[in-house]
């Protein structure tokens, strides 16, 4: 069996993966391959897979499956699986970092003070303590985003269509959450249903200098109506680990609108996470058979 890891994985992994099969890094070898780890990166289009004509097992190391074409891989027998559990405390943590950092202003701070300026009485800040912090998506991210905010003092509040109780978040429909929330972060998949629900309808509906944070998909939002909210202050501030391509196109306007804090999709990259996904692909391989 050839295993081919297109993308960024632990270190460690090629050692881990040896007793499965041959383990190789080398892309031209695509069409020998009989299973291939793929994170972001590599996107898995019906072309990419025509071009493995020995594929049996895709394995996404990560959680959204939505650069697979999983169609083009059923039409050929090809199993496709993705590591669902590992990646949600990173998430949530980075979710939360991008929540304190934007209200303890710790970007202009720091930039600040490399520039030799004392900002103590202009650096406003405010506290996530007695703020409302609604959840668009309440899955396996969402739910560790809620506890690590209730332990912050927040009252926690979440639209899920497929969720209707929640241990941390009361449960309530998406313009009761847009109408109450201080913070509003983002935790579906790219689905129809979520592709641009963040618009200018929605948006008008949030309370006025609402933080929006996305480490869940950029095109859940539509940039143009978010960069014209954050130019008007309807939105105070938008955190973004996500965006419309990795990396984003120089074109794209958040990379110049005011009051974005910006990561370059890293949610899923502490050394931890690459740890736990590889636990779920050695899994998923001991369980499979080519
Ligand atoms: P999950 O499947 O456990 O949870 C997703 C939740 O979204 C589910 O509860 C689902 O019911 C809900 N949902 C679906 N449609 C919805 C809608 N229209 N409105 C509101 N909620 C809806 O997945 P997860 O592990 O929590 O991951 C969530 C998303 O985070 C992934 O799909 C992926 O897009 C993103 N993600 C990003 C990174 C990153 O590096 N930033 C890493 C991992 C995952």
């Amino acid at each position: 069996m050839l295993i081919l890891i297109c993308d960024a994985f632990d270190a460690s992994l090629p050692a881990r993966l040896a007793p499965f099969g041959e383990v190789t890094e080398d892309m031209s070898r695509l069409a020998e391959a009989h299973v291939a780890l793929i994170r972001s990166k590599t996107k898995a289009t019906a072309e990419w897979i025509a071009q493995a004509p020995n594929l049996k097992l895709i394995i996404r190391g990560g959680v959204g499956l939505d650069n697979v074409d999983r169609a083009a891989a059923k039409a050929r027998g090809i199993e496709v699986r993705n590591t669902p559990k590992a990646s949600s405390v990173a998430v949530a943590e980075l979710a939360m970092a991008m929540m304190l950092a934007i209200p303890n202003r710790l970007i202009e701070a720091h930039i600040s003070m490399r520039e030799g300026k004392w900002l103590k009485k202009e650096l406003k800040r405010t506290e996530l303590f007695g703020k409302t912090l609604g959840l668009v998506g309440i899955g396996l991210i969402g739910s560790e985003v809620a506890k690590r905010a209730a332990a912050f003092g927040m009252t926690v509040i979440a639209h899920d269509p497929y969720v209707n109780e929640h241990p941390v978040a009361a449960m309530k429909s998406l313009d009761e959450v847009l109408a109450q929330s201080d913070y509003l972060s983002l935790h579906t998949p790219l689905t129809d249903e979520t592709r641009g629900m963040i618009n200018a309808s929605t948006i008008a509906k949030m309370k006025k200098g609402v933080i929006i944070i996305n480490t869940g998909r950029g095109k859940v939002v539509i940039e143009e109506d978010l960069v014209a909210a954050l130019n008007s202050g309807q939105v105070a501030a938008y955190g973004t680990d996500v965006w419309y391509s990795d990396p984003p196109d120089p074109s794209c306007p958040l990379l110049s609108a005011p009051n974005v804090l910006m990561a370059p999709h890293i949610g899923a990259s502490s050394k931890e996470n690459l740890l736990r996904i590889g636990d779920e692909v050695v899994a998923i391989l001991e369980n499979f058979k080519v």
